[in-house]
């Protein structure tokens, strides 16, 4: 795989920094090499020598002028195959959508139907500025491949449940523990296998306790759903007489690293129960408010000292995947619902969207542009009319930015965009595919 040396030069940078405040310089210089961030710094000789040292005398030189140089995006929540459903399951709730129109189409899934859909949701946040998603569906090894093939990093789901003699539905462990060792096998660090657990309401107590136990005793990621709607904590509270969360934690969850989308109904000690095993937390805005769910406490969970990242769901309940109109929106809800518009401040969403999203997803050396991680970057053209004149960069970014200025992306170091053009996916085909798939989910 082609690993470019480049040095971005006389750019605008943005990003978070562990424990510190979100950083902007301007006039900054960059070297990557070698899929490393190797110099950022106001100095083009030393970040040339930088180069030389490590082997790269000759790098691609990239004029930031007017451009915007900030961390790729994770989007910690999605269901990526779900844009062949794109625009056609809109203006019902949760359960109606669910049962009434989206089971009905997944029944005629197939491998290659979802790695259609899997490529045509990965160029589309491939151009919106994400290089790194969460993937919760089926045929995981589709999206895996895809994945593969596009460059960007994946924390995916594997099913793997099968009706068992005694006609219950069970875990077939040796597949998950295939699935697990082939991703990090053929990853290349850039996959991350997870076991799927829909939610509490989807399965029966003992299916639970075998998902939960093999999770711990395999230190596996999960990815869940917790308390999407309040009819889902209502049917928890009638069944098992505690909150999802809470039941959750007593089924044995949260021993290994867990993903928790939605979070919309969550009582104070639910928070704690999150906090207390270090649940990473994704926030879906755009998807809770369309399906009717509600709208999450993000500022209490902050509070609470829960970690959140940003997703956008499936693409048949946003409908698309940009993160760039998560930030806004996440941070215009916290304030238009508490009445303090100094809740959840532009910095604050710029590390949920980068550096936190991608430890929450588990790629720890992701997210922050500091000499030693991943080259993990992309290039926006603030050389536009809506961002300017281009003021503070962080709220450049999370309000009035738009994802469609987005012209170059990195991962490892491997142009994905380069220039408003696709490297890795060939678009036209992917859109055709796409189509034809989709056609067939709606026989
Ligand atoms: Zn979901």
């Amino acid at each position: 795989m082609k690993q470019p040396a480049v040095l971005f030069k006389n750019i605008q940078i943005v990003t978070p920094m562990p424990g510190g405040p979100v950083l902007s310089l301007t006039n900054a210089f960059v070297a990557v090499a070698a899929g490393e961030i190797r110099y950022v710094g106001q100095f083009e000789d030393t970040a040339v020598q930088i180069l030389k040292d490590c082997g790269f005398a000759e790098y691609e030189s990239y004029d930031g002028r007017r451009k915007i140089l900030w961390p790729t995006m994770a989007n910690t929540h999605g269901h990526i195959p779900m844009t062949l459903m794109r625009n056609q399951a809109d203006d019902a709730v949760l359960h109606t959508w669910l049962f009434e129109m989206i089971f009905p189409r997944e029944k005629y899934l197939t491998p290659d139907h979802v790695l259609n859909g899997t490529r045509l949701g990965m160029a589309e946040m491939i151009r919106s500025g994400t290089g790194t998603a969460a993937d919760m569906y089926y045929y995981s090894e589709s999206v895996v491949e895809a994945a593969l093939e596009s460059g960007m990093r994946l924390n995916v789901c594997f099913d793997g449940k099968a009706t068992g003699s005694d006609g219950k539905t069970h875990l077939v462990r040796p597949s998950l523990e295939k699935f697990i060792a082939d991703c990090q096998t053929y990853g290349q660090g850039r996959i991350n296998p997870a076991l799927l657990v829909h939610s509490l309401y989807l399965y029966e107590p003992d299916l639970h306790r075998e998902l939960s136990e093999t999770a711990q005793a395999l230190n596996c990621f999960v990815q869940v759903h917790i308390a999407e709607t309040k009819r889902e904590v209502e049917e928890s509270l009638a069944k098992y007489g505690k909150r999802p969360a809470s039941m959750l934690a007593e089924l044995g969850y949260f021993k290994s690293p867990t993903i928790a989308a939605h979070c919309v109904h969550l009582d104070d000690a639910e928070r704690e129960i999150l906090k207390a095993h270090s649940v990473f937390v994704a926030h879906n805005p755009t998807s809770n408010l369309k399906l009717g769910s509600g709208i999450a406490d993000v500022a209490a969970m902050l509070r609470a000292g829960l970690r959140v990242g940003l997703g956008t769901d499936g693409a048949a309940s946003n409908n698309n995947l940009n993160l760039y109109q998560e930030m806004r929106l996440a941070s215009l809800l916290a304030k238009g619902t508490s009445g303090d518009a100094a809740l959840l401040p532009a910095d604050a969403l710029i590390e949920m969207a980068t550096l936190h999203g991608q430890k929450g997803l588990g790629f720890e050396r992701s997210g922050c542009i500091a000499v030693g991680y991943e080259a993990d970057l992309q290039i926006l053209n603030a050389d536009q009319p809506a961002m300017w004149p281009l003021g503070e960069p962080t709220s450049a970014l999370v309000y009035s930015a738009d994802a469609a200025f987005v012209e170059s992306l990195m991962v490892a170091g491997q142009w994905l965009l380069y220039k408003n053009d696709l490297q890795t996916l060939d678009e036209e085909k992917i859109k055709a595919d796409a189509l034809r798939s989709s056609a067939r989910l709606n026989p």
